[in-house]
């Protein structure tokens, strides 16, 4: 019977899962979907924003998978460097698909970007959204609390979408949140006024998705600017009708901004295009704003500098320009793509096709897409793995991998040990007057896990 470990639990490794065992060409697969969290779901539970609760909810779609009879979560195993061997795990399985995602965020490869007050966006996404790995006082300790007014986001992505926004929430917004009880105290003290989100090329080619871009103009208390002026820059903006439908109506709403007399409500969040970041700048030792390149459109989708600059005063910076896939030891990678060589979904090791070693989700096409976009990848890398399957299960392996695993000293975490963090969680949003609440710590997670 054919034996598939599936490390990463986001959509990518569940989609994974699901067409694993949904298929009928080889009957009877059964699945181990690895984590090195304690927790399943990937950036459905440490990605997606908290306020997204109608997106979040998809973990219920996962859930399913995941107690599928043929399908087990086995959460706190680590592959890779530090931690258990891609080869080994090879030996244990008939095929290894890794579904490990894109955890690194790009640099922006300017002076200044590390200094105090600058962050990546993946940072604080981490951190509001209680991931162990986030520093302990994340936030607290680089001065978000005190004095900042004015926070600039680079990029103009979803993922800016979500920080910007997050920024902009009151307090009474994000309680309902699972958001976890510190970082929620601390952005209840936020004095944020106003958000600065930038792209350095035009309204037409911003990344954000329409539904994403038009919930901002749809926060209380929160107003929406634009400048016609600078949103006229792009030959699209006058006439929008040549532009894929995507960017066409990103455009339209930000033309009924642009229109729209000023409100006056206590919080800004500024959509400003064609500024290229060239400099964080320096205040005594931390952030005092960001310098920008006034660009130019030049034709073919790209811009040119103009020489102009523009500073943007800000106590925060949150540089939000992608996620870097980060290579896995054992397997090769591509430096230049962030992702793992592979033909649909095969793993490739010198240009041929490495039996057994498959690849779906963000290490496989680049951090792209929305979560959907996970099934047909998913699918795609299922179909070569089943077409291998007669070859594969040549291959003898023990027949429980998990014996194995424990036998080489590792203490997983299995779907009852998910289910008692579940049970800590809800338990901890009631002691708090709150729905549920996220543990956010490793000792806090374990602990749950093991019953404690
Ligand atoms: P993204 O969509 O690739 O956007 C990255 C942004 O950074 C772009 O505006 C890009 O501008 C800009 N950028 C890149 N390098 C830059 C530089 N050196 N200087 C200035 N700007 C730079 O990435 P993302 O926002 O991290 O999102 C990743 C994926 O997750 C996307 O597929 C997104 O849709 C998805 N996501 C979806 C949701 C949702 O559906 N609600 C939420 C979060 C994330 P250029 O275009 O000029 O390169």
């Amino acid at each position: 019977m054919l034996q598939v470990a599936v490390v990463g639990s986001g959509p990518s490794g569940v989609y994974t899962a699901q067409s694993l065992v949904q298929q009928d060409r080889v009957p009877g697969v059964r699945v181990d979907v690895i984590d090195r969290l304690p927790c399943p779901y990937g950036l459905v539970r440490y990605g997606v924003a908290p306020d997204h609760e109608k997106i979040k909810s998809l973990q219920n779609n996962l859930r399913t998978v995941l107690e599928h009879d043929r399908v087990r979560f086995l959460g706190g195993i680590d592959i890779g460097p530090g931690g258990f061997p891609v080869a080994r795990l090879l030996g244990l399985y008939h095929a290894v698909v890794y579904c490990v995602g894109a955890a690194a965020d790009r640099k922006l490869g300017v002076p200044g970007e590390d200094l105090p007050g600058s962050h990546s966006a993946t940072e604080f996404v981490s951190w509001y959204s209680a991931h162990p790995d986030a520093a302990a006082d994340g936030f607290v300790g680089s001065g978000f609390v005190g004095g900042v007014e004015s926070a600039v986001v680079i990029g103009v992505g979803n993922v800016a979408v979500d920080v910007a926004r997050m920024l902009a929430r009151g307090v009474d917004e994000l309680r309902p949140t699972d958001m976890p009880q510190a970082a929620l105290g601390v952005l209840a003290e936020s004095r944020v006024r106003e958000v600065h989100m930038v792209g350095r090329r035009g309204p037409s080619q911003a990344r954000f998705t329409t539904k994403e871009l038009r919930e901002l103009g749809s926060l209380p208390d929160t107003e929406v600017i634009v400048d016609p002026a600078e949103l006229a820059l792009d030959p699209a903006y006058a006439d929008p009708s040549g532009l894929p439908a995507a960017g066409r109506r990103n455009v339209e709403v930000m033309r009924g901004w642009a229109e729209r007399p000023a409100q006056h409500l206590p919080r800004r969040i500024r959509l400003r295009f064609f500024l290229r970041p060239v400099a964080v700048s320096d205040a005594v030792g931390r952030v005092g704003g960001v310098r920008f390149e006034r660009t130019l459109p030049d034709g073919r989708g790209g811009v040119t500098g103009s020489g102009q600059y523009e500073d943007i005063p800000a106590q925060l910076v949150l540089r939000s320009v992608g996620y870097r896939g980060v290579p896995i030891d054992g397997l090769p990678f591509d430096a230049g793509l962030g992702t793992v060589p592979h033909l649909t979904g095969r793993v490739l090791r010198a240009g041929a096709a490495s039996p057994g070693e498959y690849v779906a989700g963000w290490i496989k096409r680049g951090p792209t897409g929305v979560i959907g976009t996970n099934r047909p990848c998913a699918k795609e890398t299922v179909q070569s793995l089943l077409d291998d399957a007669p070859a594969l299960v040549q291959r003898d392996v023990p027949d429980d991998p998990l014996s194995a695993l424990r036998d080489a000293g590792l203490r997983p975490v299995e779907w009852q040990g998910w289910l008692s963090i579940e049970r800590a969680e809800a338990e901890l949003g009631a002691a708090l007057g709150r729905g549920v609440v996220k543990i956010p710590d490793w000792a806090g997670l374990l602990a749950a896990a093991r019953g404690a």
